[in-house]
Formats: structure tokens, C-alpha cells, sequence
């Protein structure tokens, strides 16, 4: 017999139970809100576990913290389950990327689960949205469920999902670009020593390959300009190829992504296995889904622009920092466009880059809040994003304990809510 029924009325209906959702409901729920947090796929963490990027960054800047809270304890607590070591943050890396967390993604997503379940919070697997619309104040969410559609009431709707859905479902305006980075699939390949292998050649023969229209040069790669194979096969399929030009906010664009990225894995696998040291080159897993970087942001109060961003922009009304380089996965030529933030700078994202403009009770995190493409290039990322969702979910805590629309909650209140969750809230503008 199951032991779990779908609720009919909750306080909080979160959609998206990854980078954001999670601490989002974790946070609302330790507030006292009746939470349903809804999830298409089979496991919590999204992009950080689904996609296989299990190395959320970046919680230091310049040699202290300044990303903290529910997110931060999760990755922490899963560091020290694997008896795992996190990097010394005590001065600024020689790379950004070494002051981010490695954690085990599959421990990591146990982990959101146990915790979720210590919350209170009430987690549907397997379930998309369906329609939304208004009640009055509240919202009424049709759910597509394994069984048929299912409606629940929610007072505050949050939209986790990284590709706007739900906001897009509740009428919110978004910006869905023409031109978007491209997505990845990462894996674990096996089979084969690095060191042993003559990667010049490899490379020329790829070049080849290329030319023959056997192989596209991203398939192992972030260059279009040729196969550079060296990053994929060092890291073993690790974050090491591009899948340029599907726009994956839908299910016919997911649909599309999937196809051509294993389609893109299948060339390289052929490819590579005629190559000397490579025939025994085995895929040993692949991420359940493509790692989708950017798909649709909202039109929020406010928007993060990159002029914001590089400057640490101070904010009457900010909820986290972000700290992370400008980091644009091109989506035509030569890879990334990486540009570091200048000493001491640490940004900041105001309340107003989760609200939506026109829709009220409603409230977005992750790496759909409103900012323009440069921006969000750098605050999409995992700490960032977890930092987000639980502003997100505080906000939306005390919207209901209150009374209130999440735009009208005190500053205060809200600040004291997210600092007594270990949360780390930026000072305001003068
Ligand atoms: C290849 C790649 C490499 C990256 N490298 C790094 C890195 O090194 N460090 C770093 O910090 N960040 C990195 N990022 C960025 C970062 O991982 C993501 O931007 C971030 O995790 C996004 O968080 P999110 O909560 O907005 O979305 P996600 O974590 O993707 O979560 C969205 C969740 O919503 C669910 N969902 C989607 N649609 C629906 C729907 N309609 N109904 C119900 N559920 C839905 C999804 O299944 C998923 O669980 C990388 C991203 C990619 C793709």
C-alpha cells in the first residue's frame, strides 16, 4: 500500500526539486509552511546530480564565505559522509574552479531526500505541471501524475524548474533567447590509461574524421573550430563536450537535446575505438539527462544586468550574494568566454530578481531569475542557486504565516528568517 497522498491544499507549491528547490522547500518547510515540492524526474539535486556536475560552486570569495545556509550544510554534510576533504578557502585559488565543492552525487541526492523528509516537506517524483491558475489569492496547480491529472491549491507557487515552466504556465513575461550556451552530456568512460595515449595523433585523425562528417568537432570538445579530444579523454567524459542550438525549455526541445547528444556520444564511442590504446574504451554511465545551461529567465523588478554583476552592485533589498566569474559558453565558435570578477568584488541578487513584475504570490529561483545573458552566465551556477531557493523559500514562509505577497515581507524579517537558517544575507544599500 503507498503511504503517501497528494495533498488538495498546501501553503507552498514548489516545482523542481533541484540546485534551488531543494533548499527552497527545506527552508519554507523549517518555517512552518505546508510544502509539495513536485519533480519531473526520479531524484532530488537536478543539474548537480541528474546531469552529473556534482561539484557546486562557489560558496568563498576572497578567503572568507559568502554563500552559506541550507545549501551549503548539505554539500558540507555530504563532504564529510564520503570522508571527503573540502578545499582550503582560506586565500583565493589559482583557478575559480578549486573552490568548488566535489561532492558525490548519488549520496548527495540521499541526502536532500533524508533531510527533505526531516522537514517535513512532501516530495512528488514523477509528476510534471499541467495548467495553472488563479483562486483568488491562491493558486490552483494541475498536476500530471503517473496516474492522470491531480489539482492541488497553494497559496505561494515557486518555480525551481531552470527553465521557467511554471512561470510560463502562470502567465509571467520571460525572456527566452534566440541564442542559448550549449548543453552537455557528461559520462564516465573507462577502458583505456590517458597517459598512454598519443594524443597528436589522435587529434590529427580526428581532424580527419571531421572532415569525413564522422565526427563534429564538439563532440569531445567546447571548440567548433576543431577536435581538441585532450579534456575529454584526460577526465574520462567529465563536462568535456557542447551541444550547440536546441533550445530545451520544452519537451520537444529536451526531446531533440537528448537525441543529439547521444547521437554525438555515439560518433565520439565509434571514433574512438579505432583508435590505438582505445579499443577497450567502455561508457561506463551517462548522466540521466543533458546539462542544460541556459534555456529562459524572468522579467523580474529587478534585473541583474553584467554592469551590476562586475561591480558588486549594492542593492536596497538584496537576499544573497553570488560569486562566480562571467562564464558564457559561446553559442557560436570558440568555447567560453571566462571573464574573472576583480578583487574584493563579491555581487549581490536583490529580492526583486526572483519577483515577477505583473504576478503576485509567485516567486522564481535558480537560474532562471532576471538577469541578462552575461549576468546569468555567472549567477546560474549551484551556490548561487542554492542560495536563491532559499530566499525563495523563506520569503514565501513568511508571505503566508503573514499574510502577505513575498514583496511585502519585511525586510527585516526576512533577513532575520535566512540568518537564523545560517543563511548569509549582503547589507543593503545605503
Ligand atoms: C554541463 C554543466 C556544467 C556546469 N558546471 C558548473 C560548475 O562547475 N559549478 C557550478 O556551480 N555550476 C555549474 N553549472 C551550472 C549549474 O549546475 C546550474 O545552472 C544549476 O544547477 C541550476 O540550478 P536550478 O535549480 O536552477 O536548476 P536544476 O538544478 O537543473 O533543477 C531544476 C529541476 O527542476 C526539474 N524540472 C524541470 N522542469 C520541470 C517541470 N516542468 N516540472 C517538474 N520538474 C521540473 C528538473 O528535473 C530539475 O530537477 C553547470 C551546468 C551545466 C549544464
Amino acid at each position: 500500500m503507498p503511504t503517501r497522498s497528494l495533498p488538495t491544499c498546501v501553503d507552498v507549491l514548489i516545482a523542481g526539486a533541484g540546485t534551488a528547490g531543494v533548499p527552497a522547500a527545506i527552508q519554507a518547510a523549517r518555517a512552518g509552511a505546508s510544502v509539495l515540492l513536485v519533480e519531473k524526474s526520479a531524484m532530488p539535486g537536478g543539474t548537480t546530480t541528474a546531469a552529473r556536475v556534482p561539484f557546486p560552486g562557489i560558496f568563498h570569495a576572497w578567503g572568507k564565505q559568502v554563500i552559506a545556509g541550507i545549501g551549503w550544510d548539505l554539500v558540507e554534510r555530504c563532504v564529510a559522509e564520503c570522508g571527503g576533504k573540502l578545499p582550503d578557502f582560506s586565500t583565493p585559488p589559482a583557478a575559480h574552479w578549486m573552490h568548488q565543492v566535489g561532492v558525490q552525487g548519488p549520496v548527495f541526492a540521499a541526502l536532500c531526500d533524508e533531510t527533505m523528509q526531516q522537514a517535513g516537506v512532501q516530495v512528488l517524483y514523477h509528476t510534471m505541471l499541467a495548467a495553472v491558475a488563479r483562486t483568488g489569492q491562491d493558486w490552483q496547480v494541475t498536476l500530471c501524475t503517473k496516474t492522470g491529472l491531480a489539482t492541488v491549491q497553494a497559496r505561494i507557487l515557486i518555480d525551481c524548474t531552470g527553465d521557467a515552466n511554471l512561470a510560463a504556465l502562470a502567465g509571467c513575461e520571460l525572456i527566452i533567447p534566440e541564442h542559448t550556451q550549449p548543453a552537455t552530456l557528461c559520462c564516465l568512460s573507462g577502458g583505456y590509461d590517458p597517459k598512454a595515449l598519443d594524443l597528436p595523433a589522435i587529434e590529427a585523425a580526428a581532424a580527419q574524421a571531421v572532415a569525413e562528417g564522422r565526427l563534429h568537432p564538439t563532440d569531445a570538445g567546447w571548440d567548433r573550430t576543431r577536435p581538441r579530444l585532450g579534456s575529454w579523454l584526460n577526465s574520462f567524459g567529465n563536462n568535456a563536450n557542447h551541444i550547440h542550438g536546441i533550445q530545451a525549455r520544452t519537451s520537444e526541445g529536451r526531446s531533440e537535446l537528448e537525441i543529439e547528444a547521444r547521437a554525438a556520444l555515439l560518433r565520439l564511442y565509434r571514433f574512438l575505438r579505432t583508435q590505438p590504446g582505445l579499443a577497450g574504451l567502455r561508457i561506463q554511465a551517462v548522466a540521466a539527462e543533458c546539462g542544460v545551461r541556459e534555456t529562459a529567465t524572468l522579467v523580474g523588478r529587478d534585473t541583474i544586468t553584467a554592469q551590476d554583476y562586475v561591480t558588486g552592485r549594492l542593492w536596497s533589498d538584496p537576499v544573497c550574494h553570488a560569486f562566480y566569474p562571467i562564464d558564457l559558453h559561446t553559442s557560436d565558435g570558440g568555447g567560453l568566454d571566462c571573464r574573472q570578477l576583480q578583487p574584493g568584488v563579491v555581487p549581490s541578487v536583490p529580492r526583486g530578481a526572483l519577483l515577477p513584475q505583473q504576478v503576485d504570490n509567485f516567486i522564481v529561483a535558480g537560474r532562471s531569475l532576471s538577469s541578462d545573458r552575461l549576468a546569468n552566465s555567472a549567477l546560474r551556477v549551484q551556490a548561487t542557486s542554492m542560495a536563491t531557493g532559499q530566499a525563495a523559500g523563506a520569503m514565501a514562509a513568511l508571505a503566508c504565516s503573514r499574510d502577505l505577497a513575498p514583496a511585502d515581507v519585511p525586510a527585516c524579517q526576512l533577513r532575520a528568517l535566512l540568518e537564523q537558517h545560517g543563511a548569509i544575507v549582503p547589507p543593503a544599500a545605503p
